[in-house]
């Protein structure tokens, strides 16, 4: 098979880089043993939040004080896999070293602000583009809840960095709380609401959908397993696959977690793990006891957020390797939480689900030209890769076509790493 660009990885990030290549009038096979947005990527099944007030990368100055006490609480918000601490332990000290100091965190914030501000419209307008409007709600708003004011003001600094990054958000105690979130337990009282964010009603059938959409205008999908790249004279020339050989000028690297090998087959090496996360899924109909606006629970550690088909939350870190055998204990603790956070809420019948979050210890996506020329980095985007995945695309569609990237990607750089 022959094409202008290959794109290794159809997930959010796979799918957003092929739809602006074609946009670019690039021919494009996108290479993936698994459906578009089906279960096995990370892109399937997360919170769905549109989140472009999420400038915060997940460590912070002094968090591993609070590791021992997570740890060890049956309910907490993280676990790492003994066996895999020895491998996992150079991302992690790095992971700490990244935010150990206000400064650095403020310096990381604004990085992801560049990523993401505007976000939410340019999911909105790629999604009238392919058809798709009715799984993206830009004007939703994302709350965040708290069990009262004091539990907020210790999450001051947090909003302080966002509120720098140009960020508005509104706050709301006791009964106007509970007037807009009135299946919430009561044992939360306060909130605070960021209008400018969004949030998709299906990932997955989102992410399903910019595949079809860029499908019928000529890309070409190969269900196959991507296996090595290819090069002469110092540039890619393909990518060798489980159904052969895919010749092209490009390569985009959009393969998640599993980005790092080829990674370092373009040149370059990637400080990259996963933190596998869980989803609860509570199916049915809209008359259901879920969240008015989608939640963030501060000291539990999740979200919450009301899909087309049902109410899913989602949360947890667990440090294991992308192989490992899902914990299910992780996704009943999940259940747990929202079963306490909406008590109406009959959580029996839950579908439960693992993900492997691609990230880098410091937050920040690996965006950018790889050691290899004709090689595109395109993965590391943690948390935020469903509302980083659309800019994303754009950026990944300038660096293919030699254009000036619409943002510095210096920070994104894989050369951070080395
Ligand atoms: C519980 C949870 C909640 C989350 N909540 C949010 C949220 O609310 N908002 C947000 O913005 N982000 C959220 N995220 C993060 C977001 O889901 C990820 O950052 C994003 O999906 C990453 O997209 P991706 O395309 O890089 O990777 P993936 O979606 O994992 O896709 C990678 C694709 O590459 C394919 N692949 C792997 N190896 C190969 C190979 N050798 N050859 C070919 N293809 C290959 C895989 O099959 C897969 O389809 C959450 C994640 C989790 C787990």
């Amino acid at each position: 098979m022959k094409a202008d660009v290959a794109v290794i990885g159809a997930g959010l990030i796979g799918a957003h880089s092929a739809y602006q290549l074609v946009e670019k009038g690039l021919s494009v096979v996108l290479i993936d043993p698994g459906p578009p947005g089906g279960e096995q990527a990370s892109s399937f099944g997360n919170a769905s939040w549109l989140s472009s007030h999420s400038v915060l990368p997940p460590a912070y100055p002094g968090v591993w004080k609070q590791v021992p006490s997570w740890l060890t609480d049956p309910l907490g918000p993280l676990s790492v896999s003994p066996t895999y601490l020895p491998k996992a332990l150079p991302w992690l000290l790095r992971y700490l070293a990244s935010a150990s100091t206000v400064g650095k965190l403020e310096v990381l914030a604004g990085h992801l602000r560049s990523l993401l501000a505007g976000a939410p419209a340019l999911h909105a307008e790629i999604a009238a583009n392919t058809g798709l409007s009715h799984l993206i709600d830009a004007e939703s708003g994302l709350m965040h809840a708290y069990r009262d004011r004091a539990a907020f003001e210790a999450d001051a600094m947090a909003w302080r960095i966002r509120r720098d990054q140009g960020i508005h958000y509104d706050t709301l105690e006791g009964e106007e709380f509970r007037a807009r979130q009135p299946h919430v337990t009561s044992d939360y009282t306060f909130g605070v609401y960021v209008p400018e964010a969004g949030h998709c009603k299906n990932p997955g059938a989102y992410n399903a959908g910019i595949v079809a959409n860029v499908e019928s205008r000529g890309a070409r999908r190969m269900a196959a397993k991507a296996l090595n790249l290819t090069q002469s004279g110092g540039k890619v020339t393909g990518v060798e696959t489980t159904q052969g050989h895919v010749s092209c000028d490009a390569v985009v690297i959009a393969a998640g977690a599993r980005a790092k090998a080829f990674a370092a087959q373009a040149g370059d090496k990637v400080s990259l793990e996963t933190e596998r996360g869980y989803h609860v899924t509570v199916e049915g109909s809209h008359n259901m006891p879920g969240p008015a606006t989608p939640i963030m629970v501060g000291d539990r550690k999740v979200v919450i957020t009301r899909l087309a088909h049902g109410v899913r939350c989602a949360g947890q870190v667990e440090i294991a390797s992308v192989d490992a055998p899902a914990d299910w204990r992780r996704a009943e603790i999940v259940r747990k939480h929202i079963a306490a956070m909406f008590p109406e809420l009959d959580t029996s019948e839950a579908r439960v689900w693992m993900g492997c979050r691609p990230s880098t210890p410091d937050g920040l996506p690996v965006i950018g030209n790889a050691s290899l020329s004709g090689v595109v980095h395109a993965y590391g985007h943690g948390h935020i890769g469903l509302v980083g995945s659309a800019r994303t695309g754009q950026l990944v569609a300038q660096l293919v076509t030699g254009q000036a990237p619409m943002i510095d990607l210096a920070p994104f750089s894989a050369a951070r790493f080395s």
